[in-house]
């Protein structure tokens, strides 16, 4: 194990021309990552189905399945057996290490996904929010045994929200799993059933027709994840298993030639595999980090080296948008760092403002927005404290034309321009301003979501950064 604050800082040794070079030569060669989220109405069968994915991909050793279920059955959850081979990445959190998503990672025949755990219950929405906001694609587990997916879909469940959330923080790519088909005797009506009230409502959230996909599977009896052997399941369905469909997903373009971006989702000091020292995770949304380099932490005035990148528990020279990324820095204090900073070379800075306006889809709020309207702002893993200052226009849903200038409130489901004042603005103080940037220039930086009393009230992205 490399001990991060003992080695010199090293040298920049690669020019970003040779680090592209190698990037397309290993794009070539080497299985593509894609980072991975999955989502749904609690007890759909989430923690199931991954586990038991890992387990059939030969992720999980049996001898950990069979201390899993030995664990499980001393607490009276013996179908739990592959649910714990997942969430035995919780251990980590336990262990004070990482705080908010745990990651893991699988291979398919052609593709390598790094798999970002987002706890389904309500509590845990800002947590979810936090790792769909890093994912590519999402898959959507509902449950199809009778009456359950309505209950997930309907009035208070997580199904819709999950969607409109990810959807919202830019995930385009959607896989649904409708699962316990098991428990319906593998009924193709109620298969098409949950089809035609899910399709339509993707749709309209945004998810293109063909970047929608759905496959009836079993995680407790692992049909149709991996192989399919259920004669009721195969005498109306033929087309992929879920591990297909994931294996054939198209590879997202990653903005290599953009300013670096690294919104932090953790900050810890500790040891992880193969290094020790003051490191955050996070993402690299855009750009390229290398060892040696010398990054801002915004907001504030300091900067560290990066001394060590970790991706997928390896050491790495560099890393490149899309990696999710440990990244061991010197020559900067912990209380510099926080959730939320954002990495970037200190020549491209991120704006660091409290002021902002956005362009909006308004969800379901209880309350309509008003002028004055006091929100949660969720930007990657940060969330703070602010208000909806002014409604400056509703905009036409499809082609975004100004319909009315200044209305007097926003109605559900309606799309408006808004600006946006963080509460903290006029304390002053850290918290008083955040980096953030319009959509037009990051798009990753620029997306942002509003909740209000645990439940999200708006999303969308921003327009212009103001003071
Ligand atoms: P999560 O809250 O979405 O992670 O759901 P879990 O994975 O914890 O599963 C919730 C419950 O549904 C557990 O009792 C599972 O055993 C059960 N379950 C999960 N998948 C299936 C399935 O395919 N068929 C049936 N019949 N039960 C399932």
């Amino acid at each position: 194990r490399m001990k991060v604050d003992e080695e010199p800082a090293p040298a920049i040794i690669m020019s970003k021309e040779k680090i592209l070079k190698e990037v397309k030569a290993k794009a070539a060669t080497e299985k593509p990552v894609l980072s991975l989220v999955v989502i749904g109405h609690v007890d759909a069968g989430k923690s199931t189905l991954m586990g038991r994915v890992l387990h059939e991909l030969g992720e999980t050793t049996d001898r950990e399945v069979a201390s899993n279920q030995r664990q499980s059955e001393k607490i009276g959850k013996g179908s739990f057996a592959y649910a714990w081979t997942f969430d035995a990445m919780d251990e980590e959190r336990e262990r004070g290490v990482t705080i908010d998503v745990a990651i893991d990672t699988f291979s398919t025949q052609r593709k390598r996904f790094t798999l970002i755990d987002a706890p389904g219950h309500r509590d845990f929405v800002p947590n979810m929010i936090s790792g769909a906001a890093q994912a590519d694609v999402a898959i959507l587990v509902v449950d199809g045994a009778s009456g359950a997916f309505e209950k997930g879909f309907e009035g208070g469940g997580q199904t819709r929200e999950h969607a409109l959330l990810v959807r919202s923080l830019g995930v385009q790519q959607i896989i649904v799993a409708v699962n316990k088909l098991d428990a319906v005797r593998w009924s193709e009506v109620r298969y098409k059933n949950i089809f035609d009230q899910l399709f339509p409502f993707l749709t309209d959230i945004g998810f293109m027709p063909h970047k929608i996909t759905f496959v009836p599977v079993s995680a407790s009896t692992g049909e149709n994840l991996t192989k399919q052997t259920n004669e009721l399941l195969r005498a109306w369905y033929d087309g992929p298993t879920l591990v297909e469909e994931l294996d054939s997903l198209p590879v997202p373009t990653r903005a290599l030639d953009v300013a670096l971006r690294i919104p932090v989702s953790n900050v810890f000091k500790g040891q992880s595999a193969t290094a020790s020292g003051l490191a955050v995770t996070g993402r690299v949304e855009s750009g390229i980090v290398q060892v040696g380099e010398k990054l801002a932490a915004l907001p504030g005035d300091e900067s560290g080296i990066v001394r060590a990148l970790e991706v997928n528990g390896e050491l790495v020279p560099y890393a490149t948008a899309g990696a999710n990324a440990t990244i061991f820095l010197s020559g900067i204090e912990a209380n510099q760092l926080s959730v939320g900073s954002v990495l970037c070379p200190r020549s491209q800075p991120v704006p660091v403002v409290s002021t902002f306006t956005a362009q909006v889809l308004v969800f379901e709020p209880k309350h309509p927005i008003t002028a004055g309207y006091a929100v949660e702002l969720f930007h990657h893993s940060r969330d703070i404290p602010a208000s909806i200052v002014a409604l400056e226009a509703m905009l036409d849903k499809t082609t975004g034309k100004v319909t009315k200038t200044s209305p007097r409130m926003l109605p559900k489901n309606s799309s408006a321009r808004i600006r946006v004042q963080l509460r903290n603005a006029t304390t002053g103080g850290r918290s008083g301003a955040i980096p953030i940037e319009p959509f037009s220039v990051n798009k990753a930086m620029g997306r942002v979501l509003f909740r209000r009393n645990g439940e999200t009230v708006a999303a969308g992205i921003v327009l212009e950064t103001l003071q």
